[in-house]
């Protein structure tokens, strides 16, 4: 048998079959390496069994539903790439997917292409090469990238990895305007950034304001400049 390779192994957690066997056809002809979880519970157990390194994971499940799933991996392994795939697909269904510390979400009926492009981004990109030491200081806010933690003041945040992915890359960029299209190309690794629903930016960001900024509705570290993009300041104005 061949040696798996964690980081070219997914895991399916999806109770319609033929969806899943969809899934599983489409993830071996590129070879890739499969396992499918057709209720939640089971999905969680082998999530957490260090063996993939992509989860699909649909939102209505038997068992345990998909937002619990994604928040009991969280709890044990920050680092693990969840995609939710579901047909329910109303903002607050995205923000909810984003909350529970989902990488991406992607609104089924799903194009096989732009599947195919996420799941080869998530799977094949290397994580940026580190610049600096690793630290960010802006105003009161404090992160240690390394480590996922921060301080806003006196009180204490954790972060996702894709949040800390979004913001190291925006504090190494710090002297410009991030365009979208450019976080979903260095963060995300999507080749085709005009492809991707540009929601999943735009929530992460929200998302990230009500961690770091101390009045999230007006934000003076992670300020949008509109028509150009997302730009972290090292000085809050
Ligand atoms: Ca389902």
């Amino acid at each position: 048998m061949n040696e798996t390779n964690v980081n070219l192994t997914v895991l399916i957690v999806e109770d319609e079959l033929a969806i899943a066997e969809g899934l599983v056809d489409l993830c071996e002809l590129k070879g890739y390496q499969v396992k499918h979880a057709a209720d939640g519970i089971t999905g969680l157990s082998e999530a957490l069994s260090g063996k993939y390194g992509l989860v699909l994971l649909d939102l209505m499940l038997p068992g345990m539903d998909g937002f619990t799933v994604c928040d009991k991996i969280r709890e044990k392994d920050k680092d693990l790439p969840i995609i939710i795939l579901s047909a329910k697909n109303s903002d607050k269904d995205i923000i909810d997917g984003l909350k529970y510390g989902a990488d991406d979400y992607i609104p089924k009926p799903f194009s096989v292409p732009m599947l195919v492009a996420r799941i080869d981004a998530v799977l094949r990109r290397s994580r940026q090469a580190t610049e600096g030491d690793g630290k960010l200081a802006a105003g009161n806010l404090r992160i240690n990238f390394r480590e996922y933690v921060g301080t806003r003041g006196t009180e204490e945040l954790v972060f996702t990895r894709k949040e800390i992915e979004i913001l190291e890359y925006l504090w190494n960029n710090r002297d410009h305007a991030v365009p979208r299209a450019e976080l979903l190309n260095k963060v995300w690794g999507y080749e085709n950034a005009e492809a991707v629903d540009t929601r999943t930016v735009d929530i992460h960001i929200t998302k990230l304001r009500k961690k770091i900024e101390n009045d999230p509705s007006h934000p003076r570290l992670l300020v949008t400049f509109r028509g150009e993009g997302y730009q972290l300041r090292a000085t809050p104005e």
